[in-house]
């Protein structure tokens, strides 16, 4: 097995299904790759084509890519910390528990999940409320996991430390079904220094325990430590750097983990027109290589010219 999983989020639609995606990641030479199944921004989501997905698990047979690493993630419009709309929040369950079907669906086993913002109702509201909920949806013995992900702390994020990743975790019946998701850029903003990544892996590994940590997604940060903020930058542009971020990607103790990138897109202008174009391929190969590329925006426009 190879010991570096890596891949980025990439794109999926519903003429092509499952076959895009995977031809997508292996543009960029990933092994592994994360997506949502619809906009992440909302809950819209057509049938799941079988025979498309067939086709897809088979070039990832052939390419190498190990099902068991690709990862689904849910639309960040889900919010199970807040109780206030009752409706809202069943409609929240219903939908996740769908998704959690349509992963299965697709041969998928892990899907990210944000814990939820708890608008106002304070963190331990906030939790009992995620806990809930997560215990709906996460009813049946088996199925694919949910990792939760650690917030920047933005606004009235839950989930910003480890402890409170914890208490959520404690409180779900299928242990089975329940992981972590770690976020370098919002770990970064939520007040964890990556300058000494050993001592915020033995403090997950205290609070949490490292054997949870079911995917990791590798971003740089635009802000600087602690400011609660959670906006991504490219790898080794932000205020974490090129060298802390290898030190993650590389750490004796996440090999096997699949990492994924969810960097900005590159603008450029094209007939008056501002597009954007993904750096996957560019930012992969400097991982492999371990060396940051100064001329990483160019080399991309370049490549998409
Ligand atoms: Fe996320
Ligand atoms: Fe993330
Ligand atoms: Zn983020």
């Amino acid at each position: 097995m190879e010991d570096l999983i890596i891949g980025s989020h990439v794109s999926y639609n519903n003429t092509e299904g499952l076959v895009g995606s995977v031809k997508e990641a292996l543009s960029y030479n990933s092994n592994t790759f994360m997506f949502y199944t619809g906009a992440p921004q909302n809950t819209i989501r057509s049938s799941i084509d079988m025979e498309l997905t067939h086709l897809a698990h088979k070039a990832m047979e052939e390419s190498g890519i190990d099902i068991k690493n690709v990862i689904v993630h849910a639309p960040y419009i889900i919010n199970l910390a807040n109780n206030k709309d009752e409706e809202k929040l069943e409609f929240s369950i219903n939908f996740l528990k769908q998704e959690l079907k349509r992963t299965e669906m697709l041969g998928i086993n892990k899907v990210v999940l944000h814990p939820g913002s708890h608008v106002g109702l304070g963190s331990d509201a906030g939790i009992k409320n995620i806990i809930n909920a997560l215990n709906i949806v996460l009813e049946e013995k088996e199925g694919p996991i949910i990792c939760l992900e650690t917030m920047a702390g933005k606004g009235t994020e839950v989930g910003t430390t480890f402890e409170e990743i914890k208490e959520i975790i404690d409180g779900i019946k299928n242990q089975n079904r329940i992981m972590v998701c770690l976020d370098t850029c919002h770990i970064n903003d939520a007040g964890y220094d990556l300058s000494d990544f050993d001592k915020v892996l033995e403090e997950f590994d205290a609070v949490i325990g490292l054997e949870k940590l079911g995917c990791i997604h590798i971003n740089d940060s635009k802000n600087a430590v602690g400011a609660h903020k959670d906006r991504h930058e490219n790898l080794g542009f932000g205020e974490i750097g090129f060298d802390k971020l290898i030190k993650v990607i590389y750490h004796d103790k996440l090999k096997g983990i699949p990492k994924i990138l969810e960097t900005p897109y590159i603008s450029m202008e094209e007939g008056g027109k501002d597009r954007t174009y993904p750096p996957y391929k560019q930012e992969i190969e400097m991982i492999r290589v371990k060396k940051f590329n100064p001329n990483l925006a160019n080399d991309v426009r370049n490549y998409f010219k």
